[in-house]
């Protein structure tokens, strides 16, 4: 579904990657682990054409979108892949229910259309009752939870999450994660969740650790 072979991506004289494989499968689950600054998010931003690679290829079923330009990688995230960040992926000031729409709206879908599948994604995580409600007016743990929603509507290929429950506590974040990699599964999308911590990525499939810019363990 997803396969990199030798990313390599520089920042002036840092090298955040040294040459990177992953492979990701079908409905496949993976967590990229290891320390602060090891390049975590910069191989997540790589995979999902966030940033574009100095050296090496990203294949998403067969297409290397790798070398596109900026306006074909935004047109592709929009379309194949879903993002769940740390906080403060919301739009303030729209309710949860607009939020959830947006990407299905800029997709095409008419509003109307639009708001009541996010209406139903809502009530199918739980939040039944708070469409209405502003990011602000929500616990870290529902608005996470709005956050899957949103990176589901469009029916991605791939949900990519960095330090999804990073603002939470422990027992909220392994909810979290619950309703993240059911939920994905369910839909038949692939995950790559960022992550430092064991108990969240052990939600996973599969585990690689970064170190330095390298996979130094797990198979990638
Ligand atoms: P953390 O767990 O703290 O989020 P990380 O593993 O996600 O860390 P990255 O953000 O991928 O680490 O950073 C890898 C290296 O690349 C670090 O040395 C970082 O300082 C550097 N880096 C990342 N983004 C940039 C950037 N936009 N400009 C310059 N250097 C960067
Ligand atoms: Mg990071």
């Amino acid at each position: 579904r997803l396969r990199a072979r030798g990313l390599v991506k520089r920042f002036g004289t840092t090298t955040a990657l040294a040459g990177v494989d992953v492979d990701l499968g079908e409905g496949q689950s993976l967590a990229v682990m290891g320390p602060s600054g090891s390049g975590k998010s910069t191989l997540l931003h790589c995979l999902a054409g966030i940033l574009r690679p100095d050296e090496g290829s990203v294949v998403l079923r067969d297409r290397d979108v790798s070398a596109l330009g900026e306006r074909e990688r935004s047109l592709l995230r929009r379309r194949h892949y879903g993002f769940v960040f740390q906080f403060g992926q919301l739009l303030s000031e729209l309710p949860a229910v607009e939020n959830v729409a947006l990407p299905s709206m800029l997709l095409g879908t008419p509003r109307r259309e639009a708001i009541d599948v996010a209406t139903q994604w809502l009530a199918s995580l739980g939040l039944a009752g708070m469409e209405g409600r502003r990011p602000g007016e929500l616990s870290g743990g529902q608005a996470q939870r709005v956050a899957v929603a949103r990176a589901l509507i469009t029916g991605p290929d791939v949900v990519f999450a960095d330090e999804p429950t990073g603002a939470l506590d422990q027992a909220t974040g392994q909810e979290v994660m619950r309703i993240l990699t059911e939920t994905t599964r369910r839909a038949g999308a692939s995950l790559v969740v960022v992550t430092h911590d064991a108990q969240v990525a052990a939600w996973c499939d599969r585990r690689i650790e970064v170190r330095d810019g390298l996979v130094v363990g797990g198979a990638a």
